[in-house]
C-alpha cells in the first residue's frame, strides 16, 4: 500500500483559487476524508491526485515516487464517482471486467478477480444484469467493484453516496469502511456531509476556499476545532461573544449583555473573547441555581423540536443571545412549551474560546 504526499499544491481556474498551497501527508492504509462546503476544492484536490487535473504548482508523491508527470491511467489509483459512471450497455460482469481487459490481464485471472470483487460488494449472482436492472445502491456497488478490481494502491471516492437515500447511505458507508479496513487500502474520500465524515474516517481534513483548515481524528475535529469555521461546519455550536471582566490562573469571567458567564480558561489578555459551546453540553433548568463550576442564565423557550432521541430547544437569552440546547433521552414531563421561562446551565469547562477577530482557537 502507498502513502500520498501533497506538497504545496495550488490550482487556479479562471477567477478562482481552487487549491491554495495544500500540504498534507496521507498515511498508507488510512481512510482520509476531505470535508467542506460545496465549492471549497474537494473534487479539484481528488482529481489532481488522480491525475485528471494537473496542479499549477507543487508536487504529488505516491510513497516515495513523484507522480507529477504521470498520466492518470498510469497512477495506480481507482476512482469512484458521485454519478455511478457505469457503462449502461454493458452487463455487471463486463463493467467490472473492463479495466482488467484494457490492462490485458489474462482471461482466467479476470474471471477470478471479478468473481471475488463481486462477492465483496454483495453482487454475486447479478453478473448478467445491465445497470438499468439495478437500484441506485447496486449501481454504486458496481462503481466500487470497478475501482477495486484493478487492485489500485489508492482508492479515491468523490461523494459516492450522495445519490442514495438516507438509510442506504448509512448502510453503504459502513460497508465501504469495512471493506477498506479489510483490504487496508489507502483511501481518500470526499464528502460535504459532516456526520458521514465523523462516522467513517481515520482522519478528516476540513477545507474552505481551497485551504485545509484543520486535519485531525473525528474526535479532534469535533471536540478541539482549531477555528470558528471548523467549529461551526462540523456539528452545531453556540457562539457567545463578550467582554473579559475577570481573569485568574484557571478561569475567566465574561460579560455578555448584563450577564456574567464563568469559563475555565487560564488568564487571557484579550478584552473580548468569542466563546463556543455545543448544544449537548447545555441543559435547561426550571429555577436559577448557582455553583462554582457553571453559570445559569435566564431565558425564554422560543422554539422546541422533538426529533425522537432528543429535543432541540432554541432559548432566547436576550440581546443577540439565542442558545440551542439539546436534551437527550427526553422524558415526557420534561417537554417545555414555547414561551416558558427557564434558565440555561452552561458548564464552565464546556466552553471553547476563539479570538474575536481572527476566529482562531485560543
Ligand atoms: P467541491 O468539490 O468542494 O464542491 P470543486 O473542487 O468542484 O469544489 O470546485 C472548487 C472551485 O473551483 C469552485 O469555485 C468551482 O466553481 C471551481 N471549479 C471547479 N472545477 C472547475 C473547472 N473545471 N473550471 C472552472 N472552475 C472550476
Ligand atoms: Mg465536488
Amino acid at each position: 500500500m502507498a502513502s500520498i504526499t501533497l506538497e504545496k499544491i495550488s490550482k487556479n481556474f479562471p477567477g478562482v483559487k481552487a487549491l491554495d498551497d495544500v500540504n498534507q501527508k496521507i498515511e498508507s492504509g488510512k481512510f482520509f476524508t476531505l470535508l467542506g462546503p460545496s465549492g471549497c476544492g474537494k473534487t479539484t484536490l481528488l482529481r489532481t491526485i488522480a491525475g485528471f487535473y494537473k496542479q499549477d504548482s507543487g508536487h504529488i508523491l505516491l510513497s516515495d515516487e513523484v507522480i507529477d508527470d504521470l498520466p492518470a491511467y498510469k497512477r495506480d489509483t481507482g476512482m469512484v464517482f458521485q454519478s455511478y459512471a457505469v457503462f449502461p450497455h454493458m452487463t455487471v460482469y463486463e463493467n467490472v471486467a473492463f479495466g482488467l481487459k484494457t490492462r490485458k490481464v489474462e482471461a482466467s485471472e479476470i474471471k477470478k478477480r471479478v468473481a471475488r470483487v463481486l462477492e465483496q460488494v454483495h453482487l454475486s449472482g447479478y453478473e448478467t444484469r445491465t445497470p438499468d436492472q439495478l437500484s441506485g445502491g447496486q449501481q454504486q456497488r458496481v462503481g466500487l467493484a470497478r475501482a477495486m478490481v484493478i487492485e489500485p494502491q489508492v482508492l479515491l471516492m468523490d461523494e459516492p453516496l450522495s445519490n442514495l437515500d438516507a438509510k442506504l447511505r448509512v448502510d453503504m458507508r459502513t460497508e465501504i469502511r469495512g471493506m477498506q479496513k479489510l483490504l487496508g487500502i489507502t483511501t481518500v474520500y470526499v464528502t460535504h456531509d459532516q456526520e458521514e465524515a465523523l462516522a467513517i474516517s481515520d482522519k478528516i481534513a476540513v477545507m474552505n476556499f481551497g485551504v485545509i483548515q484543520q486535519v485531525g481524528t473525528p474526535w479532534e475535529i469535533y471536540k478541539e476545532p482549531s477555528n470558528t469555521f471548523v467549529a461551526s461546519f462540523v456539528g452545531d455550536i453556540n457562539f457567545i461573544e463578550g467582554k473579559v471582566t475577570g481573569s485568574d490562573s484557571d478561569s475567566i469571567n465574561v460579560l455578555v449583555n448584563d450577564l456574567t458567564i464563568k469559563a475555565v480558561k487560564p488568564g487571557i489578555s484579550l478584552e473580548t473573547v468569542k466563546m463556543a459551546v455545543r448544544p449537548e453540553e447545555l441543559s435547561i433548568l426550571t429555577e436559577e441555581l448557582s455553583g462554582s463550576d457553571f453559570t445559569s442564565i435566564p431565558g425564554t423557550i422560543e422554539k422546541s423540536s422533538f426529533v425522537g432521541a432528543l429535543i432541540r430547544y432554541t432559548v432566547n437569552c436576550g440581546d443577540n443571545l439565542k442558545l440551542i440546547v439539546e436534551l437527550h433521552k427526553p422524558q415526557k414531563e420534561e417537554m417545555m412549551a414555547s414561551g416558558s421561562s427557564v434558565f440555561v446551565k452552561i458548564p464552565a469547562d464546556s466552553i471553547l474560546h476563539f479570538h474575536p477577530e481572527t476566529g482562531m482557537r485560543i
